[in-house]
């Protein structure tokens, strides 16, 4: 059996090393015998072992060629793994599905590239059931923030547009070989079978929490100047002098369908 490659930092590659992790994972994941499981990120295959009994199929999606050819002689004998030597930020999840069948998508993410992997799915989330990362501490509390907080902005409203999002558990660095510098934690995201509000269109929507977070300390009136008006917020029940890390979903909602009846 070859030996691992070192790990590399520029694919941020810290691999789980601790069973209890792993097994909670796999427990919050709860394949189905008849599930259709993509990983995101195998490395060494540490959570792909306990998914490959536990699923009908199982598609990993991993990067690094030197960890793809160590999972092909790791699990050589596992009929229902398929191995992708591929970006996952350029992956077409949707190709791997039957019609009508859903994906349960799980993975210990790399953190460089967890930002644009997670608005990647939300575009392909029609055929996703699940997701289950782990992912930065700070990332995960971004996701989950409600108005008001810290830590809320685009990301938290872009992600609670596209799914439900449940913190599960933290993770110390002492899991992982080898250690990060940061706390990590372990987040389902359940795709909105339909979204929660309207928007109109979905690009005016995007640049409106884009811009609207853009400056965070500025007013909206400040911030979606050449886009709205103060009346024209005002209109959607919204305070032009509010800041955008005051307002629900729904505010950000309104302010895009505002805009969309001017440009549809
Ligand atoms: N799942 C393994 C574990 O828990 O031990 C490895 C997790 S490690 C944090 C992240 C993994 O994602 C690495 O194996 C890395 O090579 C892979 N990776 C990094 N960038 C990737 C990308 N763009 N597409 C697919 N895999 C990537």
């Amino acid at each position: 059996m070859r030996t691992p490659p070192k790990p590399r930092k520029r694919f941020g590659q810290n691999f789980l090393q601790d069973g209890r992790v792993i097994q909670r994972i796999v427990t919050a994941l709860a394949p189905r015998p008849g599930d259709h499981v993509v990983e995101i990120g195998p490395g060494r295959g540490a959570l792909t072992r306990h998914l490959l009994d536990r699923c009908r199929r199982l598609d990993v999606v991993e990067i690094d060629r030197d960890l793809t050819v160590l999972l092909r002689e790791r699990f050589a004998t596992a009929a229902n793994l398929i191995v992708h030597e591929a970006d996952a930020l350029a992956f077409d999840f949707d190709a791997l599905t039957a019609p009508g069948e859903k994906l349960k998508v799980v993975g210990n993410l790399p953190y460089n590239i967890s930002t644009p992997l997670l608005f990647h799915l939300f575009g392909q989330q029609a055929v996703i059931a699940q997701m289950l990362f782990m992912l930065q501490k700070e990332v995960v509390e971004r996701l989950a923030a409600t108005p008001g907080s810290k830590t809320y902005g685009r990301l938290s409203v872009m992600a609670q547009y596209h799914c439900r999002i449940e913190k599960c558990f933290n993770v110390k660095p002492a899991c992982f070989q080898p250690p990060p510098k940061v706390m990590s934690a372990v987040v389902r995201l359940t795709p909105h079978p339909r979204p929660p509000v309207e928007v109109g269109a979905y690009g005016l929507f995007e640049t409106v929490v884009a811009k609207a977070f853009g400056q965070r300390r500025k007013t909206l009136r400040n911030a979606l100047r050449g886009l709205l008006e103060a009346d024209a917020i005002a209109a959607c029940g919204v305070d032009p002098t509010a800041r955008a890390e005051t307002l629900p979903l729904e505010s950000f909602a309104a302010l895009s369908r505002t805009l969309y009846s001017r440009h549809p």
